[in-house]
């Protein structure tokens, strides 16, 4: 995975890197753990297998309607989402990308952590 440390991210004080078509970009100050690393590579992998535009529309979309089912939580819903409930619950599993099924974010739904 190519990683772009960067200084002047967009993504709030939450969040220390974001994926982009693959490419990782990190804050400064974030440190590079395990887990972030296999965190954003399922999102890779998600990204690949829907092609990468339609993750990012399906990944916005969901994040909208969760929004507004929500009552307007914004970081209830950002962890809510499909691709990050998948993410977070398998980030500690480095192994996990060997035996994941394609689709496993639909197909294994549980609430957030
Ligand atoms: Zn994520």
């Amino acid at each position: 995975m190519m990683i772009i440390r960067n200084r002047v991210l967009p993504i709030g004080r939450r969040f220390s890197a974001i994926n982009i078509c693959g490419l990782l970009f990190v804050k400064q100050s974030a440190e590079l753990t395990p887990e972030l690393l296999t965190h954003e590579r399922i999102h890779t992998r998600q990204m690949t297998e829907l092609f990468i535009i339609p993750f990012y529309i399906i990944y916005v979309a969901e994040w909208l309607v969760r929004v507004v089912l929500s009552g307007g939580n914004l970081f209830g819903s950002y962890r809510a989402l499909s691709m990050e409930r998948e993410a977070y619950r398998y980030q500690d599993d480095p192994g996990y990308l060997k035996r994941r099924r394609r689709f496993a974010q639909w197909r294994n739904i549980q609430k957030a952590p």
